[in-house]
């Protein structure tokens, strides 16, 4: 590893490169041990040699975004973890297309098409994630998703190439793309919305926001639902008619305000998390035969 770290900081510049780096300050559950690598590119190139280091080295390379749909594990991330953000956060707009670089927020993009009286991306303000993570896990809420906006996206693929892809080959689906599988960096996208007027746009947005507020434990670290909805159910309500409102494991505790979310109440270890994931699915496995599937993604040491 020390010989990838020289060779990084060489490469990318030793600014761009940290070593043992905790991921519970770049989580939002605020959980998670070291990163051995830490890398914040601030160019595609930045980007590409990274990934061209890591593949020659064979050393797994995690791509991160804001962090938000993570639950890093306690002994942390094997190898390097590429965080795209604030440094490649462009947004540009041309007509009804918002053009977006991976490492923006969601938040600034709506908030862009309601400068831009664009309609269509109201749904996604709330939501804390990247361009690239709502990409890769089709983020969606109050009836709206990426899939229904998104028109293409460009990655760099595994091979080292730049290429750009129709949104519709990326098989967008609930929580789930192809991207992952792929070995897809999501560098930038393309949003296609319509004309709308301000004041409804603002309405609208307003709306969500004051909803998220009032029912989500906005006020907890956590990664946001940790399941996902089982057909023809509600994670929470499950979670709720099994008696577990409160029910604690260490620091980790579903919330008393949404049982379908997990919070980091008091210093929580992603063993913690793990455990109360463990018994909710069984609680309510037992209690009403549905198995809960985690919609927060566990990654590296536990
Ligand atoms: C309070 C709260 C509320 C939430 N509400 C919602 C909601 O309403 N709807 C919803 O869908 N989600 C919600 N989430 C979950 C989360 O915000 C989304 O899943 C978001 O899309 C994740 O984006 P991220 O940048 O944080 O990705 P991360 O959590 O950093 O990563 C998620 C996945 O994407 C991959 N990834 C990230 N960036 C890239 C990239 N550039 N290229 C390739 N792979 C990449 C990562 O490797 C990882 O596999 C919520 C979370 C919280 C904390």
């Amino acid at each position: 590893m020390d010989k990838v770290n020289e060779q990084l900081k060489q490469a990318i510049g030793s600014e761009k490169v940290f070593d043992q780096e905790p991921m519970k300050k770049h989580t939002t559950f605020r959980i998670g041990g070291p990163a051995d690598l830490f890398v914040v590119p601030e160019t595609i190139e930045d980007i590409k040699t990274t990934c061209q280091i890591a593949k020659e080295h064979n050393i797994p390379l995690f791509v991160l975004g804001n962090g938000s749909n993570l639950l890093v594990g306690d002994h942390g991330i094997e190898g390097i973890v590429l965080q795209i953000y604030k440094n490649l956060s462009q947004i540009s707009v041309e007509g009804d297309q918002i053009h977006v670089q991976a490492g923006a927020l969601l938040s600034s993009v709506s908030k862009t098409a309601l400068k831009e009286e664009l309609t269509g991306f109201e749904f996604a303000g709330g939501i804390p994630g990247t361009f690239g993570g709502a990409v890769v896990m089709n983020a969606g809420a109050y009836g709206g998703e990426m899939v229904q906006v998104l028109k293409e996206v460009t990655v760099l693929t595994q091979e080292g190439e730049v290429e750009t892809i129709k949104a519709s080959e990326l098989e967008l689906g609930y929580r789930t793309s192809n991207v992952l599988q792929n070995g897809y960096v999501v560098l930038s996208g393309v949003i296609e919305l319509k004309k709308g007027k301000k004041e409804e746009i603002k309405a609208q947005m307003d709306e969500y926001a004051l909803a998220r507020k009032t029912k989500q434990p906005l006020e907890f670290p956590s990664a946001g639902s940790t399941f996902k909805r089982p057909e023809g159910y509600f994670a929470g309500k499950l979670i709720q008619d099994a008696g577990l409102r409160g029910y604690q494991v260490g620091g980790a505790r579903v919330s008393d305000k949404h049982c379908g979310f997990v919070v980091n109440q008091e210093n929580a270890t992603a063993a913690d998390v793990m455990q109360l994931i463990e018994d909710v699915q069984n609680k309510v496995k037992e209690q009403f035969g549905v198995l809960l599937e985690p919609e927060v993604k566990r990654i590296g040491r536990f």
